[in-house]
């Protein structure tokens, strides 16, 4: 078992834990964005968003709507993201997958990413592409 979240899940590394249930654990990150920083997590082991069933992520995505609030006021801020970092490329470090949720302040600091425009017809080609990859 050399992933530290099923070391988390399994107690064999600590964490400070918010809240636990069946299928899923939330704890802070570790190296918070903003402090207040949590990640949920499946208790099961699944790398990426396309690997877990819909019920388990279904339980998943409510512990990220039930702690949000409660991030947002212990952290005193006035808003949160909700992130998931989908495989390396996407910025994915611990291939367990989970939900980032970082407590943001009007004028932070923080900044998203940046945007590009399509060359003409570029958007819907992308369109296309994608509906033809869903099959
Ligand atoms: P990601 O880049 O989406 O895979 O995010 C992984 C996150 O896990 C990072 O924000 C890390 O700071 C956090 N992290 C790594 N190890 C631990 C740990 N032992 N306890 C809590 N958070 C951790
Ligand atoms: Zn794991």
């Amino acid at each position: 078992m050399d992933c530290i979240f099923c070391q988390i899940v399994q107690g064999c590394r600590p964490a400070a834990k918010i809240l636990e249930n069946e299928n899923v654990l939330a704890f802070l990150d570790i190296a918070p964005v903003a402090f207040g920083h949590a990640l949920v997590v499946p208790k099961k082991h699944y790398a990426r968003l396309e690997d877990i069933p819909i019920d388990e992520l279904s339980a998943v995505i409510s512990v990220v709507q039930k702690i949000g609030p409660a991030v947002q006021a212990a952290a005193a801020a006035a808003g949160y993201n909700v992130s998931l970092n989908n495989g390396p490329a996407a910025g994915q470090v611990v291939p367990h997958l989970h939900f980032h949720l970082i407590p943001r302040r009007t004028g932070d600091g923080l900044q998203l990413w940046p945007q590009n425009r399509y060359d003409e017809g570029g958007l819907e080609k992308m369109a296309q592409a994608i509906i033809a990859a869903l099959g």
